[in-house]
């Protein structure tokens, strides 16, 4: 393929905070110049990209730290729709301790949920719209991914296949908007913020939850900071985050590091994938005995969770 062919599939892209252009480089791309976008492996949920990223900039003006050039928007929708991933199936229960966690500060702050309405944005197979729903709230999700989608209507959620711009929900809908582990995918995380205000009543909750650039973990591993990722194209800070929600009409309610639950068995696979053939025989060894199955909490402070109101 020719090089400039290549260059095509990429864009430059100005700070989705503030709009300036001005950028200083934070880690140069250890991607290989002709390699191409249509390896939707690299897009799953549990997918194992660990150290290849594109060009990772921080904006001049306002600080926030994002992936530039990048590939274009159509690329990223197209990946995200193909993704199938059966290992995030066998992590189910990993996930599904770690929304408990989630669900239960959240709900600190809003009260039982009496029948009212939760919009998981990403929702994948449904593992948090499942929970909400046991705990009372009416629960929808909306999810690109057409295998992920089939899988939780195949439970019973109601889930919409596509996304938050495409799902044609009704304004000032719903009391609560959750995204977990999804704004960093986004290409235009601002339009995404300001779409979920306009679903959300007057004084309704947004949740999200991402990575820290900023966490002492991430300022320690620096270049090897296991969430530098091609298909992570933002990367907050709770500062970042804080101002990107008051532009979009949030007002922060309380912001800090939130950890999640994995398996050992997961953990034994990332563990692979980040020394190679070092980590092969942790991952035997978990593999040949029950310790597979034991979850454990995890948290190096470089996860956190944000509540922000939307202003009446
Ligand atoms: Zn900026």
């Amino acid at each position: 393929m020719p090089f400039d062919a290549w260059v095509s599939w990429m864009e430059y892209v100005a700070c989705n905070l503030c709009g300036s252009n001005q950028t200083k480089l934070v880690y140069p791309s250890t991607i290989p110049d002709r390699s191409q976008p249509q390896d939707v492996d690299v897009y799953r949920c549990t997918s194992s990209g660990y150290g290849r990223h594109h060009a990772i900039v921080q904006c001049s003006h306002c600080g926030l730290i994002y992936s530039n050039p990048r590939w274009d928007d159509s690329e990223l929708l197209d990946s995200y729709e193909a993704v199938e991933d059966p290992l995030y199936l066998q992590e189910r229960e990993g996930r599904v301790l770690t929304f408990e966690r989630h669900l239960r500060p959240l709900e600190k702050i809003t009260g039982q949920a009496g029948g009212r309405k939760l919009l998981d944005v990403g929702c994948y197979i449904g593992v948090f719209l499942e929970i909400a729903a046991k705990h009372g709230w009416e629960a929808w999700g909306v999810e690109p991914s057409q295998w992920a989608a089939e899988q939780a209507r195949q439970q019973g959620l109601n889930v919409i296949h596509g996304t938050l711009a495409t799902a044609n929900l009704s304004e000032a809908s719903f009391d609560v908007a959750t995204l977990w582990d999804v704004i960093e995918h986004l290409s235009d995380p601002m339009a995404e913020i300001q779409r979920v205000q306009r679903v959300l009543k007057p004084g309704g909750l947004i949740v999200i939850h991402t990575m820290d650039i900023d966490s002492l973990f991430s300022r320690v591993m620096g270049k090897r900071w296991p969430w530098l990722m091609e298909m992570h194209i933002y990367y907050f800070s709770q500062k970042t985050m804080a101002a990107m929600l008051r532009r979009a009409g949030f007002e922060v309610i309380w912001s800090g590091p939130h950890g999640r639950f994995q398996t050992l068995g997961y953990l034994g696979t990332r563990f692979t994938a980040l020394f190679g053939r070092l980590g092969r025989p942790v991952e035997w060894a978990l593999n040949a005995t029950r310790l597979r199955q034991v979850t454990v909490p995890i948290n190096l402070g470089d996860l956190f969770t944000v509540y922000a109101r939307k202003r009446s």
